[in-house]
């Protein structure tokens, strides 16, 4: 629970969040290339007196998400692309975490729809006290009235100073638990729809990494790395940001670092029967009205 301070930045982190995210729909075209698009993400956080939280995610089609460029990365957006644009600002530890599906394939624009408005609905239900069960079958009431299926194995999440994946989890599917909301608790909410298993698994590529404890390395890049990561205060970050310029080397040290339990891996997370996905996500404060930090 924040104290009304740590509110007040958790609002402004949420405003810069929200007011990037805006730029960055109007970035996100066809031809376009999603490095760049990433870069000029974090770049506009940074001239709004913020720090991404996270990479900036931009995930394409059955890729649900966890994708951010890597360096000479030549993706570019295609015409019949569905894209994930997740992204989050922060401001002394305090983390807005926002996401809109852009989708040029008008086959999908209901499958969009469903995943917004089950974030719509989910919102409503935000009040202290409330029922965390009941915001998780607004989603899965919602998605499926479209007739598609809400992604179970992903969920949103409580948010804490520097602790962006905290507890409780926001199930996206059903799910008994008797937790309850409480006032000034900060929660995302991120409901995804897909036309496929409504599962995702872990693909073998890694683009994102956090820092889960220092360890005794010998390789010094891998050192290199481990000193570099500090910085973030254990929130996640891009392999494209790492001050180690060969794939080679890169590949080595973060095996290591790996196996040494120091970083956590966040693989690229794809929809297991290929299915396309959309996603919505906003940040919360528990109130009654409830705050949403990351809405203009
Ligand atoms: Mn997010
Ligand atoms: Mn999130």
């Amino acid at each position: 629970m924040y104290s009304p301070e740590e509110l007040e930045k958790a609002r402004q982190a949420g405003r810069v969040t929200a007011e990037v995210l805006e730029a960055a729909m109007s970035l996100v075209k066809p031809g376009a290339k999603l490095l760049d698009i990433a870069e000029r993400i974090e770049a506009m956080m940074r001239e709004k007196g913020a720090e991404p939280a996270f990479p900036a995610n931009l995930s394409l089609n059955s890729t649900a998400a966890h994708y951010t460029p890597p360096k000479n990365d030549a993706t570019i957006v295609q015409e019949n692309d569905i894209i994930k644009i997740d992204i989050g600002a922060h401001i002394d530890g305090y983390a807005g975490d926002t996401a809109v599906t852009i989708c040029f394939n008008k086959d999908y624009g209901k499958m969009t729809e469903a995943s917004q408005r089950a974030l719509e609905e989910a919102i409503k239900e935000c009040k202290p006290e409330a029922r965390l069960s009941d915001l998780s079958d607004a989603i899965e009431n919602t998605i499926t009235s479209y007739g598609y299926k809400p992604v179970s194995n992903l969920t949103g999440h409580g948010i804490e100073r520097y602790h962006l994946h905290a507890d409780p989890q926001v199930p996206n599917v059903k799910t008994a638990t008797n937790y309850r909301l409480q006032e000034n608790q900060v929660i995302a909410i991120e409901p995804f729809a897909t036309d496929g298993a409504g599962r995702i698994k872990e693909a073998e590529q890694v683009f994102i990494y956090m820092l889960l404890k220092p360890a005794a390395v010998r390789n010094p890049d891998a050192r290199k790395i481990l000193d570099f990561a500090q910085q973030f205060n254990g929130l996640p970050f891009a392999e494209r940001w790492l001050p180690v310029d060969s794939q080679i080397k890169l590949r080595i040290a973060m095996k290591e670092l790996r196996e040494r339990n120091a970083i956590y891996n966040y693989a690229v997370l794809k929809e297991i029967g290929g299915g396309m996905v959309s996603q919505s996500e906003h940040t919360v404060i528990i109130q009654d009205p409830p705050i949403v930090t990351t809405r203009i």
